[in-house]
């Protein structure tokens, strides 16, 4: 019941393009895939073509903007992004309930990803790996089933 009106709560990206007033031609939801070199995976809300050319990647939250790693999750995703469609992406898009940031993506933000990726693969591969430590958002997380 809860998660139900936490879904209704985030915005679509439609919204959040009409929001920011991003004109596009197509739109697609739930771009999933992932990149080979950097060894990441990725679920987009979604990707727009922008009308005036290049992409833009949505992300839309149920709250409030909480810090840089969300900025680092769409980054992510817009690197995914250019791998899968061969298109640049020029816009990031953030939407939460009451406000919609955008960023341009850049080189420096690209290698940021990067290095954060780089930064996980050199973490030891422990097995079985350590215990999450349960906090108050893993009741809306989608990996609780098998994270705890
Ligand atoms: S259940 Fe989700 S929020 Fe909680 S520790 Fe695991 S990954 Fe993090």
């Amino acid at each position: 019941m809860l998660l139900l009106k936490r879904r209704e709560a985030q915005p679509s990206p439609e919204d959040a393009l009409r929001r920011a007033r991003i004109e596009y031609t197509r739109l697609e939801a739930e771009l999933c895939g992932r990149h080979p070199r950097l060894r990441i995976k990725g679920y987009a809300d979604a990707v727009a073509w922008l009308k005036d050319g290049g992409l833009a990647v949505v992300e839309a939250k149920a709250g409030r903007w909480k810090g840089r790693h969300h900025l680092l999750q769409a980054v992510a995703y817009a690197l995914i992004a250019e791998h899968l469609t061969g298109e640049k992406v020029r816009l990031l898009v953030l939407a939460y309930r009451d406000e919609v940031m955008t960023a341009r993506f850049t080189p420096r933000l690209a290698l940021w990803v990067e290095r954060v990726a780089r930064a996980v693969r050199r973490l030891p591969d422990t097995w079985p790996p350590p215990r999450a430590r349960r906090s108050r958002k893993c009741w809306a997380c989608f990996y609780r089933k098998i994270c705890l």
